[in-house]
């Protein structure tokens, strides 16, 4: 396997990045090493989480769905504060998690953040496979609601964040301007050929601070088996790996 980090290409020219994310924990578990060193070399980094993840809560019967809600709301805030993100840059949309659509609707809300946040980047879930290959052996189902996000993400970035036409009470009650995003990172693209390694070495400990916070949603021993195991590409180094797109 040949390794080299992308960091400085990607990012090098860049000041705001947004990550859209499905669930309240996907920030984490995708590029919160990335986004912890985004924060750590001085760059502006917003968070929006679409749904509220209260359906996660499995087997559990002493909890309901909008208490679940609550508690991984608080989660996403506390994660991002470990990764660095403030929390006036850290947003959830509050979505019924497993209902998310693209709708007009949902498409004008991730608008509102490109044209106000204005990032030249934005990393979000993989919008090409219903199944993510991670090797021969291992693959999975790309959650319903990743893939909507990845869909009405790409449908923010182009056009509907560019053009005026689009939601023009934004320019006009909000203030805001149209705002063109040139470039995306996909999550769960292991297996293309073309994926970009991040070199999160020196960040590590943050990510896995950050995603146990996240302790509701998943277990200690998937975070170090899974979230952290997936990161040791070389002896004594970490990696995360994105797609790299031009639109
Ligand atoms: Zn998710």
């Amino acid at each position: 396997m040949k390794i080299k980090d992308s960091f400085e290409d990607i990012f090098g020219s860049k000041s705001r990045v947004m990550v859209v994310a499905a669930h309240p924990d996907d920030n984490e578990i995708v590029c919160g090493g990335i986004v912890a060193r985004l924060i750590d070399e001085g760059k502006r980094v917003r968070l929006v989480a679409m749904t509220n993840g209260g359906k996660g809560y499995q087997d559990r019967t002493d909890i309901n769905e909008a208490e679940f809600a609550k508690i991984r709301l608080k989660e996403q805030l506390l994660a991002g504060k470990e990764l660095g993100i403030p929390e006036n840059e850290n947003f959830n949309l509050n979505i019924p998690d497993g209902e998310l659509e693209n709708t007009l609707a949902n498409i004008g809300k991730v608008v509102y953040h490109v044209r106000q946040f204005k990032p030249e980047l934005i990393i979000t879930h993989n919008p090409y496979d219903p199944i993510n290959i991670f090797s021969r052996d291992t693959s999975w189902v790309n959650h319903r609601d990743h893939r909507a996000t990845a869909s009405i993400v790409l449908d923010a970035a182009y056009p509907y964040s560019r053009d005026r036409g689009f939601f023009p009470e934004q320019l006009t009650h909000n203030h805001l301007a149209p705002h063109a995003v040139e470039e995306l990172l996909f999550s769960d693209s292991y297996s293309y050929p073309d994926v970009l390694y991040f070199d999160i070495t020196r960040y590590i400990e943050k990510k896995r601070k950050a995603l146990f916070k996240h302790l509701n949603a998943f277990s200690a021993e998937t975070v170090d088996g899974e979230f952290i195991g997936e990161t040791k590409l070389l002896p004594g180094k970490n990696y995360e790996r994105l797609k790299h797109v031009k639109i």
